[in-house]
């Protein structure tokens, strides 16, 4: 096993009790997510481009140890192979990108257009839709277009505030005491593939 992974993993006693934070900041997003959708009428029923083909990349070790608390829902078998999809699709990956050619592959939790952790997926998941702005520090306001399916139902629609900064800084914060609590200072940038590898 990694051993940045086992360290994180074997501290369960240190980092549980941070979990339930991250579940009302995810609470957050969702309601915040699903009010604005329900204003634009926008429905996600999945799509040629789905964003679950997208390499997103998840910078905390909170993201990383919820997936890891949804891992164990699931029975043995299931765990298995979707460890084993996720092992093939890191050496796909790899194999692409050493060739040049573009990634777009399916995320190993996504079975039949369904995400199978759904409750415990990364926050760029539950966000990803929906335009939006976000401040980073020492930057100018950043807006974003919803994606494409977004724009082909609702893009006439006048846009309505949807920042995201509020929700960065709230996993920043988090972050860094989950870190502090683990006595780690790496910083991680995983897709859920890897994750998977690791757990
Ligand atoms: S974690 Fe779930 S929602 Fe996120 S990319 Fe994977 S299958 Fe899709």
């Amino acid at each position: 096993m990694n051993p940045l992974a086992e360290k994180i993993i074997s501290q369960e006693e240190k980092y549980s009790g941070f979990l339930p934070r991250l579940e009302l900041i995810y609470k957050t997003m969702d309601d915040q997510y699903n009010e604005l959708s329900r204003y634009y009428g926008f429905c996600c029923t999945g799509c040629d481009d789905n964003c679950c083909f997208t390499r997103f990349y998840h910078h905390t070790f909170a993201e990383y140890l919820y997936i890891k608390k949804g891992l164990e829902t699931l029975d043995p078998e299931n765990r298995k192979e979707i460890k084993e999809k996720a092992f093939s699709i890191c050496r796909q990956t790899s194999e692409l990108d050493q060739s040049g050619l573009q990634v777009h592959l399916l995320c190993p939790l996504n079975y039949g257009g369904m995400c199978v952790l759904y409750a415990y997926r990364p926050m760029i998941c539950r966000l990803h839709g929906l335009p939006h702005e976000l401040v980073l520090p020492g930057r100018e306001k950043r807006l974003s277009p919803g994606c494409d399916e977004f724009e082909s139902q609702c893009g006439t629609k006048g846009y309505v505030e949807f920042d995201r900064t509020p929700f960065y800084a709230s996993m920043a914060e988090l972050e860094r005491d989950i870190k502090k609590a683990l006595d780690i200072s790496e910083r991680i940038k995983m897709t859920v593939a890897e994750m998977l590898t690791t757990l």
